[in-house]
């Protein structure tokens, strides 16, 4: 199949690739698979398209290694097998990358390098240090010391954090199914959806929520993150990475692929509110609104949260820490970063001349 350079969809994009993808069902891993995505990923690069990769594979390679060998607990065996399996994985990539004389990059990362805006920032810079000079990053979890709630969901939401921090025009997630289904994929009656955008229906309860073999993520969380990311200005393909030219077909807006695209919202969301939007964890404190801030903060208009607004404080927090927003009812409205202390939150709270209490350069309302 040719492209022609200028026919290509989008000059900057992550690509996700799930462990289904890049093992074989014995858990060593998918030469021919691996090969293929590069041969595809070495086209893109050499006519000026910028990517970053994502790889899962590392526990799934390891375990194909070394096996279960003696009882670990999961903890221990997840340690194991990815230490082992992460240089298994890497130099897979670099050996095939080498034959076309592209240099790539293993950059490791946990959860917490997202927690804060210094660590973020450097992780960031990292990464596009290797982009401009022409090497493809390699980024997956530290799975040998990111663990339980320290743990990303699972590559999916991975792959939505660098697709914004790196400002992508696409975030492209391969796994060994062709999309998102409007039934179980396994019901000859069910069509793989192909558009979703913020006007289309909620879709929870259609989605499978089987899980792959191999990797952590399913479905139901690949269409979360999705949502969000097109949120942020970022289109999401949801495609089967097993095919013949999955990557190419998608670049190419002549290809009629079928895949799941998300479109995203046309305004891009600024960097720090993407970096808001994706640190509910990281929150040192809630605040409860009123009804009148409540629709003020969900109407289409941007809105900053003054302390007039707001009931009740939850919990200590310095001026700068991230605070999730709800409503009377405890469901949660928003993430920002609060311009006061959670003292003085509570002194200025239902008082009407104080500055916002979040800023909404630094406010991300929810879905
Ligand atoms: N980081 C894990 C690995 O490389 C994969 C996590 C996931 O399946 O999403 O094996």
């Amino acid at each position: 199949m040719l492209i022609l350079k200028t026919n290509l969809r989008y000059k900057k994009i992550t690509v996700k690739v799930g462990s289904n993808v890049l093992t074989k069902s014995d858990g060593t891993l998918n030469d021919a698979n691996i090969s293929h995505l590069v041969d595809q990923i070495a086209f893109l690069h050499q006519n000026g398209v910028e990517v970053v990769l994502v790889s899962s594979g590392a526990v799934a390679a390891g375990r194909g290694e070394i096996g279960n060998g003696r009882k670990l607990d999961t903890v221990s065996a997840r340690q194991l097998w990815s230490a082992v399996g992460q240089v298994k994985m890497i130099n897979k990539w670099a050996e095939a990358f080498n034959n076309y004389g592209i240099v790539c990059a293993q950059v490791l990362t946990t959860k917490e390098n997202f927690s804060d805006r210094v660590h973020y920032l450097n992780m960031k810079n990292c990464i596009s240090t290797l982009i401009e000079h022409k090497v493809i990053p390699i980024v997956n979890e530290n799975d040998t010391i990111s663990v339980t709630e320290l743990m990303f969901t699972d590559n999916d939401e991975l792959s939505g954090l660098i697709a914004s921090m790196e400002d992508s025009e696409a975030l492209i997630i391969l796994s060994n199914i062709d999309g998102i289904y409007d039934g179980s994929p396994e019901l000859p009656e069910s069509k793989v959806i192909r558009e979703i955008t913020s006007k289309s229906k909620p879709l929870n309860e259609a989605i499978s929520t089987n899980k792959s073999s191999f990797g952590r993520g399913g479905m139901l969380t690949k269409y979360h993150i999705a949502k969000k990311v097109a949120k942020g200005g970022i289109n999401v393909h949801i495609a089967n990475g097993m095919k013949e030219n999955t990557l190419l077909k998608i670049m190419n807006p002549a290809e009629d692929f079928i895949h799941t695209t998300f479109l995203s919202e046309n305004k891009k969301s600024s960097n720090v509110k993407k970096w808001i939007s994706y640190s509910e964890s990281f929150a040192k404190g809630e605040l409860v609104v009123n009804q009148g801030a409540r629709d003020a903060l969900l109407s289409s208009q941007a809105t900053s949260l003054l302390p007039v607004g707001v009931i009740s404080i939850e919990g200590t927090f310095e001026k700068g820490d991230l605070v999730k927003i709800k409503d009377k009812d405890g469901k949660l409205i928003g993430i920002g970063k609060s311009e006061y202390n959670s003292e003085k939150a509570e002194k200025y709270k239902g008082n009407k001349n104080k500055k916002a209490v979040v800023h909404y350069d630094y406010l991300y309302i929810m879905e």
